[in-house]
Formats: C-alpha cells, sequence, structure tokens
C-alpha cells in the first residue's frame, strides 16, 4: 500500500515537473517573439472569464497585437513547436460568450480590441455600394458612429453593440433587420484571416471562397479576423419605434410571419417578447414610449398572464416624416394586437440601435450586469413555433422578471447555406433566446440551468427540428448532429486552416492533435 502510495506521489511529481518544464519553455520561447505589441503573462485573470460568469480557464499568456503580423508570428510559433505542444490560441472579442468560448486553458489568448490598425475606413466614392474596412476586433458601437460620419451604416445588427465583428461574424449576428438584409455574415464582402497555421489570407466570394464561407459563422475554428470588408447603406435620422400586445401566441407569430414576408417594406424591423408573470408592464413603458390611448392603456392589466409583445421599426428622415406616420398608421391595421396596448417613440438611428447599452448601464448600477447568464439561443422551425410556445412559455418558463426572452421570425432565404452557419432546414424559422439572468434573491444558476435542459429536452421529446445558435456542446457526437449536412465540409476545413487543432478549443469541438 505504501509502495502504490509513494509511487503515485513519484509519478505525479514527475507529471508536475515536466508541466513546469513545458511552461517555462514555452513562455520563454514566447517571450523571444519580436512583436509590435506584447504579451502579458501576469495578469492575465481578466481573460479566463466571459459574460456567462460559468466557465474559468486561466490562459498561460495573453497577446497584446499591434499588427496583423504580430497575430501571425505567434500563431506561426506556436504552430512551429508542433504537436507536443500543448499550446492552443483562442481570439478573444469582448468575452462577451456564454460558456468559455473565448477561453483556453493554459494557451495563449488574444486580445483582439487591442489590434487597432485603423479607425474604420469608410468607401462610398467609386465603388458600386458602399463599404467599410474594420479590424476583427473593431466594436460594432465604433463603426456605427464612424460611418454615420458619411450618412452611413452597416444594414444587419445585433441587439447590443458592444460586441466585436470578429465575435458576431464567427457566429452570425441577428437582429430584427436579418429578415430583410440577412444576419451580418450575409452582408460581409472580403475577410483577412491568420490561419492555424500563421498565413495571413484574403478571401471572398471569388478569393479563398471556401475559407471565407468557412469562417462566416464558424466559431472561430479556422483562423483569427483580423480585418473586414462589411456593406453599408444610406442611414436614416430616426426611428418610429413601436410596441404592441397579443394574449394568443399563434396571432402574434402570424403578424411577425406577415410583416417578414415576401418584399414587405412595412417595417425596417421586427422582433417581440414573451412577458409571463411581470405586473405594472405598461407603467414600466411609459417611460420611455407614449400610450396612444392613455386612458384605454391605464386600464390594462398584464398581471400574471402570459402576453406576446410585437416590437417593430420603422426609419426615416425628418422629410419623409408625414409620409411614413401615413404608411406606419395603414401598416398597423392590418395587425391583430389589443388595440390600447400600442405605445410607440421617435429616437435618433443611434439611439435605437444602442437601446441595450442603457439597460447595461442601469443593470451594471445595481451591480446586476456582471452575474451569471446561463442564456440559451435557439432557431425554431416555423412550422412548430406553436408546439414550442405551448410547451415552454407559461408552462417550463414561469417568470421572466429576471430577463428578457426574445422571440422573432427571420427568413433562411437571406442566410448564405455555404457559410458554416447552422439554421433549420424551414424558410422560416424564429430566434428564441432566454436571456434569464442569476441576480442574488432570485432563481440560482442550477434551477436555471435545469429549466433550461428541461426545454430541451421536452423540444427533443417533441421532435421540434431546433438548433442552438451561439451553441454549446460537450461531445463530438452532439456537434455531428449539430452541424447535421455541414459536419463533413466543418472537419474538412478544419483539416485544412487548423491542421493541428489549436484554435478556439474553447468551443469545445475539437482537441489539439498531439
Ligand atoms: P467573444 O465572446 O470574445 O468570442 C466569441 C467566439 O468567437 C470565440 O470562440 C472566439 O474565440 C471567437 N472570436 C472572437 N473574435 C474572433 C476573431 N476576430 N476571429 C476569429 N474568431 C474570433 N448575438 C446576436 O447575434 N444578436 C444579438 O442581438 C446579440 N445580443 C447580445 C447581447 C448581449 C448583452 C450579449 C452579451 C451578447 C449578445 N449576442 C448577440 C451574442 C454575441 O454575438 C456573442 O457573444 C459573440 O460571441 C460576440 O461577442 P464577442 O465579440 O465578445 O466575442
Amino acid at each position: 500500500m505504501l509502495i502504490v502510495r509513494s509511487f503515485t506521489v513519484l509519478l505525479l511529481s514527475c507529471i508536475a515537473f515536466r508541466l513546469a518544464c513545458c511552461f517555462s519553455s514555452s513562455i520563454s520561447s514566447l517571450k523571444a517573439l519580436p512583436l509590435v505589441g506584447h504579451l502579458e503573462f501576469e495578469h492575465v485573470h481578466h481573460a479566463s472569464k466571459d459574460f456567462g460568469n460559468r466557465y474559468q480557464s486561466l490562459p498561460l499568456a495573453v497577446l497584446h497585437p499591434k499588427s496583423v503580423s504580430d497575430i501571425a508570428s505567434a500563431i506561426r510559433h506556436i504552430w512551429m513547436m508542433g504537436p507536443h505542444s500543448k499550446l492552443t490560441v483562442a481570439a478573444r472579442g469582448c468575452g462577451h460568450s456564454l460558456q468559455g468560448q473565448a477561453q483556453t486553458r493554459d494557451g495563449v489568448v488574444i486580445h483582439m480590441e487591442s489590434l487597432q490598425i485603423q479607425k474604420p475606413q469608410v468607401h462610398s466614392v467609386g465603388a458600386p455600394t458602399p463599404y467599410v474596412d474594420v479590424s476583427g476586433g473593431e466594436l460594432w458601437i465604433n463603426i456605427l458612429h464612424e460611418t454615420l460620419k458619411y450618412g452611413l451604416a452597416p444594414k444587419s445588427w445585433t441587439d447590443y453593440l458592444h460586441l466585436t465583428v470578429g465575435g458576431t461574424l464567427s457566429n452570425a449576428g441577428i437582429s430584427g433587420q436579418a429578415f430583410r438584409h440577412g444576419p451580418q455574415i450575409s452582408n460581409v464582402h472580403q475577410l483577412e484571416i491568420v490561419t492555424g497555421k500563421g498565413d495571413i489570407l484574403n478571401c471572398s466570394e471569388r478569393q479563398n471562397s471556401d475559407l471565407f464561407h468557412g469562417v462566416l459563422g464558424g466559431l472561430g475554428q479556422f483562423g483569427i479576423i483580423t480585418r473586414a470588408r462589411i456593406a453599408l447603406e444610406a442611414a436614416p435620422t430616426m426611428v418610429k419605434w413601436m410596441r404592441v400586445l397579443y394574449e394568443e401566441f399563434s396571432a402574434f407569430a402570424r403578424d411577425q410571419e406577415r410583416l417578414i414576408s415576401g418584399d414587405s417594406s412595412k417595417f425596417d424591423y421586427v422582433e417581440g417578447f414573451v412577458i409571463i408573470n411581470r405586473t405594472g408592464l405598461l407603467n414600466s413603458w411609459g417611460l420611455s414610449f407614449t400610450a396612444q390611448d392613455p386612458v384605454q392603456a391605464s386600464l390594462f392589466k398584464s398581471d400574471g398572464r402570459t402576453l406576446y409583445c410585437l416590437e417593430v421599426a420603422k426609419y426615416f428622415t425628418l422629410e419623409s416624416k408625414h409620409v411614413i406616420t401615413q404608411e406606419v398608421k395603414a401598416s398597423l391595421s392590418e395587425l391583430s394586437y389589443m388595440s390600447s396596448t400600442l405605445f410607440s417613440a421617435e429616437v435618433t438611428y443611434e439611439e435605437f440601435l444602442d437601446r441595450v447599452h442603457v439597460s447595461e448601464m442601469k443593470l451594471r448600477s445595481k451591480g446586476q450586469w456582471e452575474v451569471p447568464h446561463p442564456w440559451i439561443n435557439l432557431l425554431v422551425p416555423g412550422s412548430r413555433v406553436d408546439d414550442f410556445a405551448k410547451g415552454v412559455f407559461g408552462n417550463i418558463l414561469t417568470d421572466t422578471s429576471n430577463g428578457p426572452v426574445i422571440i422573432y421570425p427571420v427568413n433562411k432565404s437571406k442566410w448564405d447555406n455555404r457559410t458554416s452557419a447552422v439554421t433549420p432546414e424551414e424558410e422560416i424559422f424564429y430566434l428564441v433566446a432566454i436571456l434569464t439572468s442569476a441576480v442574488p434573491g432570485k432563481d440560482g444558476v442550477d434551477q436555471i440551468v435545469k429549466r433550461n435542459q428541461r426545454i430541451l429536452d421536452f423540444s427533443e421529446a417533441a421532435g421540434l427540428g431546433l438548433k442552438q445558435y451561439l451553441p454549446h456542446y460537450t461531445t463530438r457526437q452532439e456537434w455531428r448532429s449539430h452541424f447535421g449536412a455541414k459536419w463533413d465540409d466543418f472537419v474538412r476545413r478544419k483539416s485544412r486552416y487548423d491542421p493541428l487543432g489549436m484554435m478556439a478549443p474553447g468551443q469545445r469541438i475539437f482537441e489539439k492533435a498531439v
């Protein structure tokens, strides 16, 4: 017994010694890299966390690149170390991931926001359509500010703009404009990528198209997005932003689908959310929206009921305000919401797009931003969304006071099937984002995670055929089934662009070849 214990202690000591040697040789070789930016080895804790606030992996180092060649040198160096080095590489945008997707244990995190190659460069003259060239670590909010100086703006957004270009393009980038323009990955002309071998490649529909399509929605698996060329359009100045309520899910979904069908240009933005067990709802809306009929609105009671809020927006310039007001009135008259619940606001385009930042500030001031976020995001086929709603809203999910439940349809025909992004097969599918926060004094993380699992189990048992957005799986089999027909291409691209499997290990799809 004593001999076995001594042997175990000796074995563990040997392993620890070998790991220490391995780390110190990795550190010294990384330190020798000639970089414009720098590598940080000590204060690396910030890169071990993310917005989800549940998963933590401490990296060996954080690279703050000042140039694309800094990124290429570091990756090439790790690639040249070969399979016996355990070092992996994770690009980190803002770390707004939920389950450690931008982390690497004992590897190198690349802090993409440091890569300020240049300010966003707007090209509006001489090109058939305007575009902007941006760094992969640029925040969408900065792109908005810069492009608005030229009266232009990107076409497709996320609800929250303090996210990086590389981070959203690695997923899809969806918001209420996606029904018209497709997700953000459908609005990119060109990318510059540093592959898992340290090669710097430009890619587009015409050049290195396999890499271009693979990287879009590719969960960071094939390389680092260092630059992107993003399509722009003329920016409106103002937005008419409206909310109305429905009691019946089917009426709500019917109206949402009508608004995104055909080449409907009734609204520029269509989203919605579910309200369960909330009191004083319309009073809280009254702080930023005006009721069309304040007396009727004051009589409306939301208490306890499950309600569905349609949220739409129409863009305009001051010159077109009168025409728009008439058009909006006509479009609303075709919908079947509860008439007493029409609320509207007029805000600038920038205020509208940056609306979630206002909530962020409020939550930060209450200490409720940096709490755990066991969120799930699902893509539900349109033909089964009624079944999903019946089974989940008000049944499995009985309260929405700890975070919104967003729901809106998009059209698959606006998504390029050649990209790595995975969606249901039907033309219309819904994003359902259940964004519950684990706020002290309310449901804890475990309870929320269990509830999320019940939603997934229910959907599986009912054969709803949904897909996860911002997916999180732990086994190869689950990933294979998530990617479905795209799996073989995904694996082929991985072995072509990242043969050692060193990139974005936090997604837990592949392991580094050793
Ligand atoms: P990170 O979390 O840092 O990275 C995400 C993944 O991409 C990681 O695997 C990382 O390694 C990889 N990656 C990051 N940068 C690069 C790069 N340059 N090259 C290659 N790989 C890279 N998403 C939507 O689509 N629509 C929304 O409306 C929306 N709203 C959100 C609201 C909030 C409050 C939050 C926190 C998130 C929201 N998201 C939304 C999700 C968001 O798109 C993802 O979190 C996404 O990962 C972007 O975050 P990030 O830039 O911080 O990327």
